[in-house]
């Protein structure tokens, strides 16, 4: 039987966009589950070392770097830092995203739409490829998982708000089935967790107090929330699960 990063030990989480919300509710709880925690960010250093502390309270190895993940040669230098001073690769969270500009398809220009593909698809995958890489078996490694962060509005569409959004996370759900289907065979699984409204600074504090009495269940979810399900995902009880989409969305 191959080894799997399940039974050979934790070794390193990379967590995109790692420093605030959802990606720091799960650089928290990877520590907690054994793991040394890679925390990029691409602006406020400040956070990102907040955030590293707390992995260090757990008593794991925590890495700060800054890399822009829409930008492929900053990618390739996160991932080279992060084995140089963590180890092996045996999870990578594909976090970091934007919803960018807000308003109709007949209002958007092509350097926006260039942005938002860029980190949301574009660094997603070339992060993907950097980590099977590194943890199929077939180039060498003891295997591992790889989350990539949807949304609900990829299924809702998004009309009339961003759209844009809702496509780029759509093409992250193909990258996850695709994806999963190449790798399995090969000690990675990969899935999609789709969130849906979150309390978390991608949204205004008006946006939520507006939207949360008029969700199912009356209230946006918490990072933890997501953090939990992104956990359970990377974690051998989910050992036969790979290429699917589960939402955390309250039932919306
Ligand atoms: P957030 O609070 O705005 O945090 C975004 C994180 O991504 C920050 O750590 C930020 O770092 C980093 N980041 C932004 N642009 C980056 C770039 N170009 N390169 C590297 N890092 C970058 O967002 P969140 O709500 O936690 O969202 C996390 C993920 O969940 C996103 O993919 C989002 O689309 C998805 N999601 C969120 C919700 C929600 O309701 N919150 C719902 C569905 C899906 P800096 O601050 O240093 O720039």
């Amino acid at each position: 039987m191959q080894a799997t990063s399940d039974q050979a030990g934790r070794g390193y989480i990379m967590v995109t966009g790692g420093s605030r919300g959802i990606g720091a509710a799960i650089c928290d709880m990877a520590a907690r589950d054994g793991y040394d925690v890679c925390i990029n960010y691409r602006s406020d250093e400040t956070q990102a070392q907040a955030v590293a502390e707390q992995v260090r309270s757990h008593g794991r190895k925590a890495l700060v770097f800054q890399a822009d993940i829409g930008n492929a040669e900053q990618i390739s230098d996160l991932f080279q830092a992060a084995d140089d001073n963590l180890g092996t690769l045996t999870a990578l969270v594909n976090n970091a995203g934007t919803s960018g500009f807000i308003g109709r398809v007949d209002a958007i220009s092509a350097s926006d739409l260039q942005e938002i593909f860029s980190l949301n698809v574009v660094g997603s995958f070339l992060c993907a490829g950097e980590a099977v890489r590194r943890m199929s078996t077939m180039h060498g490694g003891q295997g591992g998982s790889i989350v990539n962060m949807s949304s609900a509005a990829a299924r809702l569409g998004a009309a009339g708000r961003n759209v844009h959004y809702a496509a780029s996370k759509r093409a992250l759900e193909a990258l996850t089935f695709g994806l999963a289907q190449e790798v399995a065979g090969e000690g990675i699984r990969v899935n999609t967790v789709s969130p849906g409204v979150i309390d978390t600074e991608i949204h205004s504090r008006e946006r939520l107090a507006q939207m949360g009495p008029q969700l199912p269940m009356k209230r946006p979810g918490t990072a933890a929330e997501v953090a939990n399900t992104v956990m359970w995902l990377l974690s051998p009880a989910a050992s036969y699960v790979s290429g699917t989409n589960v939402g955390v969305s309250g039932a919306r």
